[in-house]
């Protein structure tokens, strides 16, 4: 299975894409952890594009499509892949389409996360997130076990440095300019899915399967 999942911040995309990966057994990239990795890391790319996150600009196309098409060439990735946060741009989505192409490869979908403004500002001012294996929660609607821990690795919860108010606005500005456009890209071929973003968890993960399931997908669900 190879699929893109988008749609702006807050919408649910990391949750499901973590989720979705167990299910079918397939990893899954996440542009924006990959990115956080480099800069808690201190590496070059972390040192370029620290101050773009912080500001909830968006990083050159170049760098994340570099970044992105080292992931996917990776042995694991040769099954399938689920890619969370990328491609956010039309540059970055010909990028994909390109690499993809000279692997004889196609996307199975183009998972559309539509959400409503409301529901948008209350995930990203709740959420909080593990700053060592990226699982993020909630404080309302997905708290960790034992409060401000992880669940998966004990770390102490933070808040994202972009998720403050004046930060969530731009992104969201960002988002409409940049990543919006890609809606008509991915409708006109083919491979488009609206899913509900503002449906909780439980619910959004059963129309997943629902949809996925009717799909005629790459590879096998274990
Ligand atoms: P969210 O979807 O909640 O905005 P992400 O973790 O996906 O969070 O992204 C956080 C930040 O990382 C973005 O605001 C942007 O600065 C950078 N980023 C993530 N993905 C991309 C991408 N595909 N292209 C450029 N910048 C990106």
């Amino acid at each position: 299975m190879r699929l893109i999942l988008f749609g702006p911040p807050g919408a649910g995309k990391g949750t499901h894409a973590r989720h979705l990966s167990e299910k079918w057994r397939v990893p899954h990239f996440a542009a924006g952890d990959l990115l956080r990795a480099h800069i808690r890391n201190a590496t070059e790319i972390g040192k370029r594009v620290k101050t773009i996150l912080d500001r909830g600009e968006l990083v050159p196309d170049g760098e994340i499509n570099e970044l992105i098409a080292s992931e996917l060439s990776k042995p694991q990735a040769e099954q399938g892949f689920i890619l969370d946060g990328y491609p956010r741009t039309l540059g970055q989505a010909e990028a994909l389409e390109e690499f993809l192409k000279r692997r004889r490869e196609t996307l199975d979908a183009a998972l559309y996360f539509k959400t409503s403004w409301d529901v948008i500002v209350d995930r990203l001012s709740g959420r909080r997130a593990c700053p060592q294996c990226g699982t993020n929660y909630h404080v309302r609607n997905i708290p960790p076990k034992a409060a401000g821990k992880c669940d998966r690795c004990q770390a102490e919860l933070v808040e994202r440095s972009d998720d403050q108010p004046e930060t969530i606005r731009h992104r969201l500005e960002v988002y409409e300019k940049d990543t919006a456009p890609l809606l008509e890209y991915y409708r006109k071929r083919g491979v488009l899915q609206e899913v509900p973003g503002d449906w909780n968890i439980s619910e959004l993960q059963e129309e997943l399967a629902r949809i996925l399931g009717k799909q005629k997908l790459t590879g096998k669900r274990q």
